[in-house]
Formats: structure tokens, C-alpha cells, sequence
């Protein structure tokens, strides 16, 4: 009875007008509340320009020189000052304005390195994003826009990107392959099942997740997980790449393990369009 008296509460109060119910309902709960103003404030940043991108250098780690950029999505909220990614990005994959925005992410992305001769520039995709039905038409759309080489963008998905809908996945990432941009896997080795999907999925590199890279020279058990990932995805024609790399220790171990890339605060953190370009034109002292 409780519950259907919520109910029809809540019908009368929306019928009455206006999606101010849930603020009703909600009551006292002070994170819904929360979370219904920053996604109203979410729906129009992009219209506001409130978006922005940084980039972190990815290094090659032997010659120490700059192969490419992470983008990484920062939100200027106009009272709440810059809000991170995770914040926001659950929030922007759970209404759908991830589609939107992400196309301005590929889009700023490609045409901010597009004239950066070589460089490359690797752009996230969340799992809705890279379910989208005209994923491939939309990135093949921006990189005759933006003048960016297919071979320079690289996409970064997650596992949970691949278990939503199999096929589709693999249909999406031959396409992908077929285009010339080449895919990543993200995160590797937090999900469930990723031995499988090396060998189902055409992916061109591995990312090795922060958590095993901060143990690699403090805990024997991730150093043998590190060794083994690396061996395994060259044995399978794939590039490993270290992310969140933040001590010299780490990179040293990494290169005598036989890493291609690293990526961290050791190297640079996430800059400026302008200054990662700067730092790209440099070499790392590896
Ligand atoms: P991610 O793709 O795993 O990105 C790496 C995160 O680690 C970034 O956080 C980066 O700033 C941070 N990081 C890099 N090096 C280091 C390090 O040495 N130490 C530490 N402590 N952190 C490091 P950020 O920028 O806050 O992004 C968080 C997550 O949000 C990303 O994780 C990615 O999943 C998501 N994200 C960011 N930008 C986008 C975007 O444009 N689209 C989508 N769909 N997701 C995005
Ligand atoms: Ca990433
Ligand atoms: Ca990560
Ligand atoms: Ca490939």
C-alpha cells in the first residue's frame, strides 16, 4: 500500500508538470539530489563549452621519444570548478549524452594533433559509445573533417565494451581495422575473462592497469603477472603499453621486461594541448 501511494504521489506530481517529482521523492537524499543537478548541468556543458581536453604523452621505451597522446576529458562546471572524469562519465554513459559528447571528444581530439605530422592521438571509447550504430561512419566523418591520418588515432575500450554484444563488437573493430585506426584494450587485467578476448577480438596493443604497474617492484606476484602479460601479447603480435608509470624504478623494470610504451606522472601528467605538443617535440631520457 506504502508503494502505491508513492506511486500515485509521484504520477500526480508529474502529470502536475515538470520533472521536479524526483526532487520530491528523493527527499532528504542528499546524493540523488546531487546527481539530478549535475546532470542537468551535465546536459548543458557541451553547449557551453565547458568541456576541454589534456593530453598525456605516450613514450616509446627505449628511445624515450613521444609516440602519441592520451586524450583525457576535463569538465569546467561553472560553481563546482573542474570535475573529473569518473564523476561524470558513469553519469554521461547512464542518460546517453556519452554519444554526444564523445563525438566532440574524437572530433577536438583529431583536429587539435591532426597537423602534429606522425603523432598519434588515443581517444577512450565507454561501452555505449562503442555500441553505437554509426560509430565507424561518425570516426570515418571526423577524420576526413579534421584531415587526421587513420593510422594516428587509437581507440581505448574496456573489456566491459566487448562482453555487451559479441559479435557486434568484432563486426565493429574489423571495420575499425579495415579504416586503418587501431584499438587498444584498456585496463588490462582488471576484467574477467581477457584471455579469451585476445584471441577473438583484432586489437593492435594492451594496456596494462595502474594497479599491477604500481606493484611491479614491491609485490613478486605482479611483477610475474607484468612479465606474463607482456610475453604473452607479444606471442600473440600485440603491443603492451604501461599506464600510470610514476617512478623511475617502475619504467627501468618495465624495459627489461620488454614494454613497448609507458605512460605516467613519471613522464608527464596530462597537459595542455600546447604543452604536451611542446613536450612531444622532445625525447625522455629513459
Ligand atoms: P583511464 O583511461 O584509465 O585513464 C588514466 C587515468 O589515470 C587518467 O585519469 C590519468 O590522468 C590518470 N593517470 C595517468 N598517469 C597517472 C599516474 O602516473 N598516476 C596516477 N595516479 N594517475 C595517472 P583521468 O583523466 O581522471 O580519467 C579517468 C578515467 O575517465 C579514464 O581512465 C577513462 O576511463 C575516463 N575518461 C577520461 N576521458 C574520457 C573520454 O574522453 N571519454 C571516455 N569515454 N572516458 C574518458
Ligand atoms: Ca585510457
Ligand atoms: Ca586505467
Ligand atoms: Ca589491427
Amino acid at each position: 500500500a506504502l508503494i502505491n501511494s508513492a506511486r500515485s504521489a509521484m504520477s500526480t506530481i508529474k502529470e502536475q508538470g515538470g520533472n521536479n517529482y524526483r526532487h520530491f521523492v528523493s527527499g532528504g537524499d542528499q546524493a540523488s539530489d546531487d546527481g539530478l543537478e549535475l546532470e542537468t548541468s551535465l546536459r548543458q556543458a557541451l553547449g557551453q563549452k565547458q568541456f576541454q581536453l589534456y593530453y598525456q604523452p605516450q613514450i616509446d621505451i627505449v628511445s624515450g621519444r613521444v609516440l602519441g597522446l592520451e586524450a583525457l576529458l576535463r569538465w569546467h562546471h561553472p560553481t563546482q570548478g573542474m570535475i573529473a572524469p569518473n564523476r561524470f562519465i558513469p553519469l554521461a554513459e547512464k542518460t546517453g549524452l556519452i554519444i554526444p559528447i564523445g563525438e566532440w571528444v574524437l572530433r577536438e581530439a583529431c583536429s587539435q594533433v591532426a597537423t602534429q605530422h606522425g603523432l598519434k592521438v588515443a581517444v577512450n571509447l565507454s561501452a555505449r559509445q562503442f555500441h553505437q550504430k554509426d560509430l565507424v561512419a561518425m570516426i570515418r566523418r571526423i577524420l576526413d573533417e579534421t584531415g587526421m591520418p587513420p593510422a594516428n588515432l587509437e581507440l581505448e575500450i574496456t573489456e566491459s565494451a566487448l562482453i555487451y554484444d559479441v559479435e557486434l563488437a568484432i563486426a565493429t573493430m574489423e571495420q575499425l581495422n579495415d579504416l586503418g585506426v587501431s584499438v587498444s584494450l584498456d585496463d588490462f587485467g582488471t576484467g574477467y575473462s581477457s584471455l579469451s578476448y585476445l584471441k577473438r577480438f583484432p586489437i593492435d596493443m594492451l594496456k596494462i592497469d595502474k594497479s599491477f604497474i604500481d606493484e611491479v617492484t614491491t609485490d613478486p606476484d605482479s611483477n610475474v603477472i607484468v612479465k606474463t602479460i607482456i610475453v604473452m601479447a607479444h606471442s600473440l603480435g600485440l603491443k603492451v603499453i604501461a599506464e600510470g608509470v610514476e617512478t623511475k624504478e617502475q619504467l627501468t623494470m618495465l624495459r627489461e621486461h620488454g614494454c613497448d610504451q609507458a605512460q605516467g606522472y613519471l613522464i608527464a601528467r596530462p597537459l595542455l594541448c600546447q604543452e604536451a605538443l611542446e613536450i612531444a617535440a622532445q625525447t625522455f631520457v629513459v
